[in-house]
């Protein structure tokens, strides 16, 4: 994750190899208090100035959008790391997390980060008893609901609560999507060896999750693999994982035999918040980000948004980068001219290019800027590509709008994009499972 966050400071500032090397290379991320993200430089002390003064809002800039997190950003030398850690039991050094790296977890998405409302109070209680024992409490747990209300949220806090516990507890994350696409690479692998190292992958965990488990619907081998890990992990008491969008009875077209084993444990199902859960939703956001907004506006942000926590926190967001980049109190007017586009009451939604671009790269987690920027970097040309293919086949706009939507890319640029992921969609399994999944989130239906 670390690394990710330096190489895309190094893409999205255009940064050389050398000054990389020299000065963002070295850096190491030392541990979290008060919201304040401390980060060793271990070069020499001369460095330090130079650094903050160069790469200070680079990094905080990336850091935010990888983590969704404002933090602040200070550099501190490695003698001066003691002053920081021992004073306070909140610096959790990110450093050695090595368990966590490996099971794919947001740091975020913690049981203290979750409000607990009427609409969920019983799927994270029951989180929380198979995050004390895992394999005895509930297995497998079943939690669905709709998008946007805190499933990945609660299984990930999950995750955390075993690993703070017990750190050497093997703990896998996936999503479905990935589950599918390693069965169809050893599958197309076709040799012994790639079937032995996906089982040895998903068969020797402690604690198996595997979220939007609704997209195994409809493929075969991947059915018949889960049924096999599903089954292997069972017999051991070991603990198994599971989201949906919707109860096991409802997936109709899934095979029998894997829909009776959603039902062996416990189910556990997410509604839509009530008015005072996402009042407390939102204030518990602003006040971790630092943000000084007034109960008003809040207000007007739940009175508009009602059915998608996700939501919820994009309308908040959207006024805390307005603020950022304007330093001027949030008004009512402000806000309702800013949110504007997002209040859409209770309608449909309806399938335009802005939506698919959001779904794309928040699937791929990127941000929309990077989206539209001038990044080559495959991780987000790639969803740049997939966007202007996903435009071009559910809508009927025209390139150049397309062009334009996706930072001011020219007609060729779109053309040459969609070309390569129609040839990609036809020859690679992998793209065509993915560009499905994405299709089903933009439309469920
Ligand atoms: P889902 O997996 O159900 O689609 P997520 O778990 O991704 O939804 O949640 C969407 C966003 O809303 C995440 O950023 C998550 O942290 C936030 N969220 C959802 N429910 C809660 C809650 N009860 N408390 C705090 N944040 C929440
Ligand atoms: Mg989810």
């Amino acid at each position: 994750k670390w690394n990710e966050i330096l190489n895309t400071v190094k893409s999205e500032y255009d940064i050389s190899d050398v000054s990389f090397d020299t000065w963002l290379r070295p850096l190491e991320p030392y541990g979290i208090m008060d919201n304040t993200l401390y980060i060793l430089v271990p070069s020499e002390p001369m460095a330090l100035g130079y650094i903050s003064k160069k790469y200070h809002l680079p990094l905080k800039t990336i850091i935010a959008e990888a983590t969704g997190t404002v933090f602040e950003v200070k550099f501190i030398l490695p003698e001066q790391a003691s002053q920081i850690n021992p004073a306070s039991k909140v610096a959790k050094p990110i450093k050695n997390n090595v368990s966590i790296e490996s099971s794919n977890l947001n740091p975020n998405y913690t049981f203290d980060t979750f409000v607990v409302g009427n609409n969920n109070r019983f799927a994270q209680s029951a989180s929380l008893a198979v995050a004390e024992s895992p394999g005895e409490a509930y297995n497998p747990l079943y939690i669905y609901g709709g998008p946007g209300l805190g499933k990945t949220h609660l299984m990930h806090s999950i995750g955390h609560f075993i690993l703070e516990k017990n750190p050497t507890t093997k703990v896998l994350y996936v999503t479905s999507e990935e589950f599918t696409n390693e069965v169809i690479e050893s599958i197309r692998n076709g040799n012994a060896s790639s079937m032995t190292k996906f089982r040895d992958k998903y068969r020797k965990v402690d604690v198996l999750m595997i979220d939007d488990i609704q997209f195994i619907i409809g493929k075969e081998s991947t059915q018949e693999e889960f049924f096999h890990t599903f089954n292997a992990l069972q017999t051991q008491g070991k603990q198994i994982i599971l989201t949906s969008d919707k109860p096991p009875k409802e997936m109709e077209t899934l095979e029998e035999r894997i829909r009776s084993r959603f039902e062996w444990g416990l189910m556990a199902d997410i509604g839509t918040p009530d008015y005072e859960t996402r009042m407390a939703i939102l204030r518990k956001k602003a006040t971790n980000d630092n943000f000084n907004i007034n109960d008003e506006i809040l207000n007007f942000i739940a009175n508009n948004i009602k059915s998608n926590v996700r939501e919820l926190e994009g309308a908040l967001n959207k006024l805390l980068a307005y603020n950022n980049l304007v330093h001027e109190e949030i008004t009512m007017d402000i806000a309702q001219k800013e949110l504007q586009n997002i209040i859409t009451p209770d309608k449909p939604k309806e399938i335009t290019p802005q939506l698919i671009i959001e779904i794309v790269a928040e699937h791929f987690q990127i941000s929309l800027d990077q989206m539209i920027s001038k990044s080559r970097s495959s991780d987000i040309a790639k969803p740049r590509q997939i966007a202007m293919y996903l435009c071009k086949n559910m809508t009927d706009i025209p390139l150049d709008t397309i062009g334009s939507l996706l930072g001011g890319r020219d007609h060729s640029t779109i053309i040459h994009g969609i070309k390569k992921i129609t040839e990609e969609y036809d020859s690679n399994e992998n793209i065509r499972n993915t560009i499905e999944t994405i299709k089903k989130k933009i439309n469920p239906n």
